[in-house]
């Protein structure tokens, strides 16, 4: 007989299985598509899953909380652009881990629980509120509704550590004497307003790195809720997501060259200031009517896009562009930096959006022998990641990130606006090579137009 009892676990086994293949999955262009609907499923199964434990008594409040949260929720998804997906992600980790916070403290009060699941309590009740002042901060300073400058001052580390400190010492007290519950405001006071003193010392330069760091905060404080409420489910999910948002704020931090430990502690301290370069010096720029010539006269051209190519949303203009020249029997690869853009992944989702072909997709380390055979280096919307003082100037605040090395194509060209710097606020040697022809444009219309000329060409055969 299958009963409620069976079909429990069933479910909650076949849902951790999808987010681990979600996971998996999503690690690849070529299967993120399938990682994300598994994932999906797996959601669904867990949804579902828990709807149907005895626990439920009414359904009521249920459906009003789900009709409110889809009528936030599919708007945002419909209207927010690419670009602005840092911070809806800080949006909702800040939602996600409130809901953790308030049910941990709704347990709290109810059952005036003991021992280990006091401590889990405290550990997700802990997490969930300093994450959820400190999202919605990453999420201001993101959307620039704040300064997004570190604000620091002298003995400040002293007086985060102090207030954390407190926090976890009324935390552990009440692990043991849970019953002192006038107590616990302060302890939600104190995490709260940590949460706000984590945020304020970083810059907005560095906020989607640390909103990494805080998915994996949220992942936790899920999991220890799983602790608190016995739902091995939560557990699995919370601790997944923990994990993989640890590994992904790593990750971004060695992309660019960012020591790991001032993201865990905050207080960077040190501001990308924009050097105004005061003189102008010399560029040479051309018309797509010579960057149509030059790309057709090549054997090998490698693409870089870069943030611009998803502000001027170029992605199908460049699959055009990748489909003219090789039918013109030009070979043409893509250069991915893992942080080009404003979000990991950026660039291969873009991509993958117009349908480019993954096998033509490739990571920084597979390209970058490949410059000094490349003819053309073909730089769209892109700048910091392909910035030589990376590796030439010591002073430089992206010293010693891992750059493209479009420099060392046998010509280089950049489509882009103007002369303005990129994200890093700095100037940029590679625009003023002997090698380096400018091509001012919005990425979009300049593509559009270098396909013009191209198809305007002698045909192909006919040369
Ligand atoms: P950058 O921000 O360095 O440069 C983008 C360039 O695009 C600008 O110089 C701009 O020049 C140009 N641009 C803007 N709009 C357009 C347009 N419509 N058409 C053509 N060009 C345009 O981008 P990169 O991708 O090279 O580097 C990413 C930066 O973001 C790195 O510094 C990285 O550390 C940082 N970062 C990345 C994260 C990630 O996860 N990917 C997370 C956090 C930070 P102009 O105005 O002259 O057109």
């Amino acid at each position: 007989m299958i009963s409620m009892e069976t079909i429990f676990p069933a479910l909650y086994i076949l849902a951790a299985a999808g987010f681990i293949l979600a996971i998996k999955w999503m690690n690849s262009p070529v299967t993120a598509r399938r990682g994300v609907i598994v994932g999906e499923i797996g959601m669904l199964l867990a949804v579902v899953g828990t709807l149907l434990r005895h626990e439920v008594v009414n359904y009521e409040w249920i459906l009003i909380a789900f009709f409110i949260g889809s009528a936030i929720g599919v708007p945002i998804a419909y209207i927010m652009p690419m670009t602005a997906v840092p911070q809806r992600t800080a949006f909702s980790h800040a939602c996600g881990a409130l809901a953790s916070a308030l049910i941990g403290t709704a347990e709290y009060y109810r059952q005036t629980p003991h021992g280990f699941v006091m401590g889990a309590l405290i550990v997700e009740t802990l997490l969930g509120f300093l994450t959820f002042t400190a999202s919605l901060m990453a999420f201001g300073k993101l959307q620039e509704s704040l300064p997004t400058r570190p604000i620091t001052y002298r003995g400040q580390n002293i007086v985060n550590l102090s207030i954390f400190g407190l926090a976890v010492a009324i935390g552990i007290f009440l692990i043991f004497v849970p019953e002192q519950k006038w107590l616990y405001p302060i302890f939600m006071v104190l995490a709260l307003v940590f949460g706000v003193l984590l945020i304020i010392p970083i810059g907005g330069a560095d906020m989607p790195t640390v909103i990494a760091l805080l998915n994996s905060y949220a992942g936790l404080s899920a999991s220890a809720m799983g602790f608190a409420l016995d739902n091995k489910l939560l557990i699995v999910a919370g601790a997944l997501d923990g994990s993989s948002g640890f590994i992904l704020s790593v990750i971004m931090c060695r992309a660019m060259n960012r020591s790991f430990s001032n993201v865990l502690f905050g207080a960077f301290g040190t501001v990308q200031t924009a050097k105004k370069e005061a003189v102008q010096r010399p560029v040479r720029s051309a018309s797509p009517e010579d960057a149509a010539e030059i790309l057709d006269a090549a054997r090998s051209v490698v693409i870089i896009p870069g943030y611009g190519m998803a502000v001027a949303q170029a992605q199908h203009k460049l699959r055009e562009l990748h489909d003219v020249l090789d039918r013109r029997g030009v070979e043409v690869r893509f250069g991915i930096h893992p942080v080009a853009g404003r979000m990991p992944g950026h660039m291969n989702v873009l991509l993958a959006e117009a349908d480019v072909p993954y096998d033509r997709l490739f990571e920084m380390d597979d390209i970058n022998p490949e410059f000094p055979r490349t003819d053309v280096a073909l730089v769209i919307g892109a700048n910091d990641v392909v910035n030589p003082a990376a590796r030439n100037d010591k002073t430089s605040p992206i010293a010693g990130m891992p750059i493209l090395n479009a420099s060392e194509a046998r010509t280089v060209m950049v489509i882009k606006r103007s002369m303005s710097p990129g994200f890093a606020g700095i100037d940029n040697e590679l625009y003023y090579m002997d090698k380096t022809l400018m091509l001012f444009g919005d990425a979009k219309s300049f593509v559009a137009n270098i396909i013009k000329e191209l198809n305007a060409l002698v045909p192909v055969g006919a040369h």
